[in-house]
């Protein structure tokens, strides 16, 4: 039995991991955590009977003790108990869909302890991507990508060299508002926004693919966890999302790796890697398919993607500022505080004021991220 903890296993990533683990029945969840969702951690508590439970709200972690004193599960709370998690002394994989940046400090907890990484976090590398990398070469654990796209391209370099690769394509389906310019932006709704074309997914990502900070983020994730520099790497637009991404190799060659758009197809290669398991869904038809068509990124209107580009050319603290700023102002959004318009703007005017810290360490970045925020509220 192959034992794993869950950091956000109520969350769209979360839930779609104990799909896998459902399906295959070999895999034994000993941890799982979330926010404040006590209702699904009960039901997950019940269904897997995990060791630990670790809940961030104190509040709502004391109501599920109660709920749950009749089972063996432990519950504890707050960073103090996201950590306790990530280092649970059995557990060989930490899956880390959790929401933000939050992530950074179970992941090296966890990284310190000795575990591989399932990450689906995209937030953890882009801001502490230099930390990380080579914490996780010292200590010989695996960081396995979970987000499709790093998938995709993992599973594109399988016995492939990786100095003979020339470039990293990474595929983007434009998101909702694709085709439109800065003008029609300015009053879509929430709605709209979260209406995404091919996938189904959690909110703060949704949004997050529509100003296209999503495949900002996911450049700057690249860069780390395939030590590829900016120049090497390039999005291209393919609405259909049934390609995943691709790399490209120093003869001009081209491996891919397509499919339905299905994240438990990602979320299981990373918890078995190196090996293949049967996945129960729909299988790619091209002949229904018909095309798969390609664009260029449109980035005079979507300002997410080449901000994050600037930001990691920047580097230093600045792609923390450009992460944290995105964080606050898509929960504004999320919340009806902004327009849809204003989180380029808030990116943008908080990475205008930053001065740069050159090699941020955690405690660094733990405080370029609550300044940044305060400095939004402040302002917005
Ligand atoms: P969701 O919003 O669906 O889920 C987030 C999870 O994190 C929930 O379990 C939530 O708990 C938990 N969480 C939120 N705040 C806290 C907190 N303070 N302490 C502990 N747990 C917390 O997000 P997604 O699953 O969509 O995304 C998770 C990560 O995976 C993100 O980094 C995203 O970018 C990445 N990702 C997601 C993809 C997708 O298809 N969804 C694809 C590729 C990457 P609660 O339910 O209580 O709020």
């Amino acid at each position: 039995m192959k034992k794993i903890a869950i950091l956000g296993s109520t969350g769209s990533i979360g839930t779609q991991t104990l799909d896998v683990v459902r399906a295959n029945g070999d895999i034994e969840v000993l941890g799982i955590s979330a926010g404040r969702n006590i209702a699904k951690l009960e039901e997950q508590v019940r269904e897997f009977s995990p060791q630990l439970v670790a809940v961030w709200d104190e509040n709502a972690a004391r109501d599920l003790a109660q709920k749950i004193q009749d089972t063996d599960t432990k519950v504890v709370s707050g960073m103090d108990g996201l950590l306790e998690l990530a280092a649970m002394p059995e557990t060989e994989i930490l899956v880390t869909a959790i929401v933000g940046m939050l992530g950074i400090r179970p992941t090296i907890e966890a990284i310190r302890a000795g575990k591989d990484i399932a990450l689906a976090n995209k937030e953890t590398l882009v801001t502490a991507g230099h930390l990380i990398m080579p914490m996780a070469e010292e200590y010989g654990v695996k960081i396995l990508p979970v987000d499709s796209e790093h998938s995709a391209i993992f599973q594109s370099l399988n016995g492939e060299h990786k100095e003979e690769v020339h470039k990293l394509l990474i595929t983007a389906s434009g998101g909702p508002f694709r085709g439109r310019k800065r003008a029609d932006l300015e009053h879509v709704t929430l709605e709209d926004t979260l209406k995404h074309p091919n996938w189904v997914m959690g909110q703060k990502i949704t949004v997050d693919s529509a100003t296209l900070v999503n495949k900002g983020l996911e450049v700057m994730e690249a860069k780390w966890l395939f030590g590829m520099d900016l120049d090497h790497i390039q999005v291209v637009v393919q609405p259909q999302s049934v390609i995943h991404s691709m790399v490209e190799f120093k003869d001009g060659g081209i491996i891919a790796q397509l499919g339905t758009p299905d994240m438990r197809l990602p979320i299981q290669y990373a918890l078995y890697y190196p090996h293949r398991r049967y996945l129960a869904g729909d299988r790619l038809d091209f002949a229904k398919l018909g095309q798969i068509t390609f664009e260029e990124p449109d980035m005079e209107t979507f300002l997410g993607l080449p901000m994050a580009i600037q930001a990691s050319r920047e580097g230093g603290s600045m792609p923390t500022v450009f992460n944290a700023a995105n964080e606050l102002a898509v929960k504004k959004f999320l919340h009806r505080e902004i327009r849809f318009l204003d989180i380029y703007d808030i990116i943008g005017q908080a990475m205008e004021r930053h001065i740069k810290i050159e090699h941020p360490q955690l405690e660094d970045i733990l405080a370029v991220e609550n300044e940044t925020y305060q400095w939004i509220e402040s302002r917005w």
